[in-house]
């Protein structure tokens, strides 16, 4: 393909990461088509875009999950290329697909790939072929065969976790840990799966008692050079949903980091990956397990691009306009520690969402601190999606001062008129267990929320 710049991207997403997309536009002279629903007359990127379309009502499945709209106002505003942020459409290989069809750039990889990494069970199957280290597993889908499956799981060792192979948002997933319980679980996981993904297919894994989430960030042309910009440690989570990111991870030495980002790379290469990506992985007793691979820009990439000095949005932009990786693996050098906190618009104690409009608004600042936000004072967080509304990152030279700027930047941070889970973060910051590092992906849930 010969490399021929972008002219105008159509954003296909709201919110922070839509700003950040914006943003990075902005910067390299791309004009940009923001579209949004009608509850998102408001949103801050809309200002900033060269042209703005309306692209639906507020649910999301009329608006940022309607393909025709999406598509007829990249064709109305003459775009070149579309960029589909996270979530939504980001990972729906049917979109990528239609949006190539229909004449323009899907910024990501081809659908092909979207629907082979999108199926973790050939994700799976094709990291294995090239020597990706995977959780022991059923090695398939499961059948409804019952001996069968007690079979599978006998021979995996118990506890094993059954997962669907469409699952994505920590859902479509169930740790059994004796045989008594296993046709049961398989029969609710299936039709939570069908209910949230359309799809029953399930397989099953070695339940990792007590892993740390590890992933490993690539970037792939798709002409044959890929790079891995080191890892994130991704343990703090909640119901399997991230809450705290740090990068580097602590424990993880060079050699260690070379080894398994190399393979990363590789698996770019062989399995014809274009644009930016993460394979992510349980990490226990020194071993990398894969669990699956996101095909698109992640919402904690920030950290990434503060210990590497690379912006991820430009080189997706760059890589999308057909363009040869000018950064090589050399060129990666990891420059101090970050961490990324994810600011929800949630009720404290319950951790139900809390939308409503913004009444007062201050955000952090100084050296080191980075605020990707979409808020601003008199904004309504509308009630129709996530609840994340913004992400504070702070750098800094050692692990230490990465979490005392974050610690004075959480406090500055003021967001009044609906709750928040800053109180929560604080706590987080304050743990002893958390300041050693290291900690598994249980260890929120067990250590930090059970002492609230
Ligand atoms: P999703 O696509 O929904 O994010 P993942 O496969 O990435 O699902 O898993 C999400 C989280 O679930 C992981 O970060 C981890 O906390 C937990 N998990 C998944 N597979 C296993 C496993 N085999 N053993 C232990 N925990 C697991």
């Amino acid at each position: 393909m010969k490399p021929e710049p972008l002219k105008r991207v159509l954003i296909a997403n709201r919110g922070e990461i839509a700003l950040r997309v914006q943003r990075a536009c902005s910067q390299l002279g791309i004009e940009t088509v923001a579209v949004h629903s009608t509850a998102d007359r408001d949103q801050l990127h809309l200002r900033h875009a060269s042209n703005t379309i309306c692209i639906g009502k507020p649910a999301p499945i009329d608006s940022y999950l309607n393909i025709p709209a999406i598509i007829s106002a990249a064709a109305q505003a003459k775009a070149d290329a579309i960029h589909p942020g996270y979530g939504f459409l980001s990972e729906n290989a049917d979109f990528a697909e239609q949006v190539q069809r229909s004449g323009f750039t899907f910024i990501g990889p081809n659908a092909d790939v979207i629907r082979k990494m999108g199926d973790k069970v050939s994700a799976i199957s094709a990291m294995k072929k090239v020597g990706v280290p995977t959780v022991p597993g059923s090695d398939g889908v499961l059948t409804q065969d019952n001996k069968l499956n007690q079979q599978i799981a006998e021979k995996i060792g118990y506890p094993i976790i059954v997962k669907a192979t469409a699952g994505g948002g920590g859902k479509g997933m169930r740790v059994v840990h004796h045989s008594d319980e296993l046709i049961q679980a398989i029969e609710l996981t299936q039709a939570e799966a069908k209910a949230a993904f359309a799809n029953g297919d399930l397989y099953m894994e070695k339940y990792l008692q007590h892993p740390r989430h590890i992933e490993i960030q690539v970037l792939s042309d798709g002409q044959g050079n890929a790079i891995h910009l080191g890892e994130r440690d991704c343990s703090m989570q909640r119901r399997h949903q991230k809450v705290l990111e740090e990068a580097p991870a602590l424990e993880i030495d060079s050699a260690t980091r070379s080894k398994i980002g190399k393979l990363c790379a590789n698996a770019c290469i062989e399995i014809g990956y274009r644009g930016a990506g993460t394979f992510e992985f349980l990490f226990e007793a020194g071993e990398f397990y894969f669990i699956e691979m996101n095909t698109r820009i992640q919402v904690e990439h920030p950290i990434t691009e503060m210990i590497t000095g690379i912006d991820l949005i430009h080189a997706q932009l760059e890589i999308a306009s057909g363009r040869a990786l000018t950064i090589k693996q050399q060129d990666i050098q990891l420059n101090g520690h970050s961490i990324e906190c994810r600011i929800n618009a949630e009720d404290p104690h319950t951790f139900t969402p809390s939308p409503g409009t913004i009444t007062g608004f201050h955000a952090p600042g100084g050296i080191g601190v980075r605020w990707d936000s979409h808020l601003y004072s008199g904004y309504t967080v509308p009630p129709y999606y996530d609840s994340m509304i913004g992400k504070l990152i702070t750098w800094g030279t050692t692990r230490d001062q990465a979490i005392a700027r974050m610690q004075t930047a959480l406090d500055e941070l003021t967001i009044e008129g609906i709750s928040t889970n800053q109180a929560l973060l604080q706590q987080i910051l304050k743990d002893r267990g958390f300041r050693e590092g290291g900690q598994s992906i249980h260890y929120l849930e067990k250590q930090v929320l059970e002492k609230k």
